[in-house]
């Protein structure tokens, strides 16, 4: 009796899009043994990114913002292929990896994206970013080492120098780490360096708008900027771009030029880019654009979502590249999928967003849920709460939380990595 052969549905990236696709897709198909689910992702584990401006200040340790993902998403998938996805050839049905080629018969495309500079000069070669584990790690130990190489210098100016880090982007990465370097240099520095020294540690920010966290609402702007500049002294530079980054400076487009060799790029983001063997529609942005049901038009097995995907939503416009987005998006891409496995129409992926969080360093968030809008501690628990909700599994949870307790009681972890 000849054995018939399993579909193979493919999803590219075990990120917040992949995850989430995955589970649903195993609910909708089960343990089928007329289909094979597999992952493809470049590192073996599920990273959670909104923890990573705590990875890099020592607010939670390295482990707790990752899960392996044969642990977690074991369940999810039949197959796990370890490797950097190269090449997608559409017509063939073939995605080709750094170590294999591999074919499907449904493919879903969640990559996500990579730090984006706008051509400005020396941007990508002299900033740091902090879009992966390893950018979080790098910055962590930069810090450490600018202090304890200020604390071996006689010379003021390199001193000066040294301590002084610039901050490029007012969107919510950029608020919530300079946030949480404020915090790490004055609570936790200032344990153990001299109190000159800290006392000279400063962090700019420097944003290209008007304003700070110019997607969210005029509340969170405002209050933003008061928490950086009144709470934190933290020296917010407005309405003024970046021109060029170099070793030891930032030049802005007004011509000032801020001595730092610490520039954090943290301003824009672009898809991850694949190779594609047929030609597909992207955004300016460089995103792939999708149908409503997150379809790439003409390839009605191809799905793309979360930060790859420019997907327009009827009453919002291009959705964010947020992981509220991607977590949603993921189990409606599975749900299409099934649908159009079994003939039936495919629904609209409809997304309304649930609300808004910004950290602004240890006891302090801003959340917007619905009309609700809430400042200071309340907001940070509820920032915290609903972060420890989405980790994926509970030892995790439990692991981030004791480390959050101890945080509350103690220095953060000055080790370096
Ligand atoms: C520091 C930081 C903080 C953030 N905070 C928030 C927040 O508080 N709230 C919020 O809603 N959003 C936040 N975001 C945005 C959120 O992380 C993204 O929108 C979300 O992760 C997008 O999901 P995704 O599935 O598209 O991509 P990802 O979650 O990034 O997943 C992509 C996966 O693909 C893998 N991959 C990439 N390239 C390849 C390749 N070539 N081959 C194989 N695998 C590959 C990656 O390793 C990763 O596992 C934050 C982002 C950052 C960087």
């Amino acid at each position: 009796m000849s054995k018939t052969k399993k579909k193979r549905i493919l999803v590219l990236g075990g990120g917040f899009t992949g995850m989430y696709a995955l589970k649903e897709l195993r609910k909708r198909f089960g343990y089928n043994s007329s289909y094979e689910i597999a992952l493809i992702n470049e590192n073996n584990y599920f990273l959670f990114t909104p923890l990573l401006h705590e990875v890099a200040t020592g607010g939670i340790s390295v482990n707790n913002a990752i899960e392996p993902l044969r642990k977690v998403a074991r369940k999810f998938f039949d197959k796990f292929y370890l490797g950097k996805v190269e090449s997608v050839d559409l017509e063939k049905q073939v995605v080709k990896t750094s170590t294999s080629s591999i074919t499907y018969d449904y493919l879903v495309l969640a990559l996500g994206s990579t730090s984006f500079f706008y051509n400005v000069k020396g941007a990508e070669k002299y900033s740091y970013t902090l879009k992966s584990l390893d950018d979080a790690l790098e910055l962590k130990d930069h810090f450490l080492c600018a202090f304890e190489k200020a604390s071996m210098t006689e010379d003021k100016a390199e001193k000066k120098k040294l301590l002084h880090f610039v901050v490029v982007g007012g969107g919510p990465t950029g608020v919530e780490l300079a946030s949480e370097m404020q915090e790490l240099f004055t609570k936790t520095f200032s344990k153990y360096f001299s109190e000159d020294l800290v006392k000279l540690a400063k962090v700019c920010l420097v944003q290209n708008g008007k304003v700070l966290l110019p997607q969210f609402s005029d509340y969170f702007q405002h209050k933003s900027y008061q928490a950086l500049v009144e709470k934190h002294k933290i020296k917010v530079i407005l309405s003024d771009g970046v021109k060029q980054v170099g070793k030891d400076f930032v030049e802005l487009a007004s011509g000032k030029i801020l001595e730092t060799y610490t520039p954090i790029w943290t301003a824009g983001v672009a898809p991850v880019e694949v190779n594609f063997k047929q030609s597909v529609e992207k955004d300016r942005k460089g995103r792939i654009v999708v149908n409503q049901f997150s379809q790439i038009e003409g390839y009605g097995n191809v799905f793309v979502g979360g930060d790859m995907a420019a997907y327009t939503d009827p009453d919002d416009g291009v959705l964010p590249a947020t992981a509220q987005v991607a977590s949603r998006q993921g189990p409606s891409i599975a749900r299409n999928m099934h649908r159009l496995e079994n003939g039936k129409e495919l629904a609209v992926f409809d997304f309304t967003e649930v609300g808004k969080m910004v950290s602004l360093g240890r006891w302090k968030a801003l959340a917007q849920v619905k009309k609700m809008k809430f400042a200071g501690h309340f907001a940070w628990w509820l920032w915290r709460t609903i972060y420890l909700i989405k980790l994926i599994s509970f030892p995790k949870k439990l692991k981030v939380v004791i480390d959050w307790t101890i945080g509350i009681f103690s220095t953060r972890d000055i080790s370096k990595c």
